[in-house]
């Protein structure tokens, strides 16, 4: 029986970035590379990276 883990869907949801160039989703297993601009977009090599949390979207809207 499969039941989802609040604590991995975290996990995982704080390993994704979105391409600002494209939109592409990249899971990325180590965040320090992010900030070291050592992770590229697979789909247009852009190292323009966002987060994707749901809230830096809240903190945008205000
Ligand atoms: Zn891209």
């Amino acid at each position: 029986m499969k039941k989802s883990n609040p604590i991995a869907d975290r996990r995982i949801f704080d390993n994704v970035y979105v391409c600002r160039n494209c939109n592409a989703k990249i899971r990325v297993s180590n965040p320090k590379l992010i900030r070291e601009g050592k992770v590229k977009c697979r789909r247009c090599g852009s190292t323009a990276l966002r987060p994707k949390h749901r809230e830096l979207r809240v903190l945008k809207a205000a």
